[in-house]
């Protein structure tokens, strides 16, 4: 697998920070299971934060310890591992059915046996359930070959890894393990590769707008 688009180096300190929203998260550690390059990078950054914390001096806390300084204090006594395997994010690859080891929990082991619900013309859509309270939008989405999803805009950021095959939009061609890192001013509609389509798993802050005529009329039936 070659991968050449990355998250932004912001998603990845707030990977590191362990601040991230549950879908972005969701996204960015099964590209971290994929990359090595991010993989490696992530750890460096919980390196440099425990290091910061070891020079503080020590303050009476008024309440609850915060999360934070409790990954600090796991950091120091996790075991000893190469560049390879980081501590935090094991790059545990994929399924034999395409499903990164992040989100196996969530999905099952397969692309090909998740509950697709048709969305339009050779578009099909899973929404991943989240954790009650949690803000933004995830889902599955699968694209026939030569087919476009929908054109759509979205509110705030847009995060999508690319699970099989390929798509291709103004901003270049994204294949397996690539990450599209989009802001909300961002309006696209990728076209799928002809030859085996595209399935991608996308995190969106806000909501997911489709903005074509026949696509509004579809929009009801993007969150089943
Ligand atoms: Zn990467």
């Amino acid at each position: 697998m070659t991968i050449t688009h990355h998250p932004d180096i912001a998603n990845l300190m707030c990977c590191a920070a362990g601040s991230q929203p549950e879908a972005f998260a969701a996204v960015i550690a099964s590209h971290l299971s994929l990359c090595k390059s991010c993989c490696c990078e992530v750890r460096r950054m919980q390196q440099i934060g425990v290091a910061l914390f070891d020079k503080l001096e020590p303050a009476k806390m008024a309440g609850p310890a915060p999360v934070v300084a409790m990954r600090a204090g796991e950091a120091e006594t996790a075991p000893q591992k190469d560049e390879t395997t980081p501590a935090h994010h094991p790059c545990c690859g994929m399924t034999a059915g395409g499903v990164p080891g992040p989100l196996v929990p969530l999905v099952g082991e397969s692309l090909d046996t998740v509950d697709w619900h048709w969305l339009a013309p050779g578009v099909w859509v899973h929404t991943v359930p989240l954790s009650k309270g949690c803000c933004g939008e995830l889902r599955l989405i699968k694209v026939a070959p030569g087919k476009k999803i929908p054109e759509h805009t979205h509110e705030g950021q847009e995060l999508t890894l690319i699970l099989r095959g390929s798509y291709t939009d103004a901003l270049g061609t994204y294949r397996q393990g690539d990450v599209a890192d989009l802001d909300e001013a961002a309006v696209h509609s990728p076209v799928a590769c002809s030859k085996m389509g595209c399935i991608c798993l996308m995190a969106n802050e806000g909501k997911l707008e489709f903005t074509g005529t026949l696509a509004r009329i579809l929009q009801p039936l993007l969150n089943r």
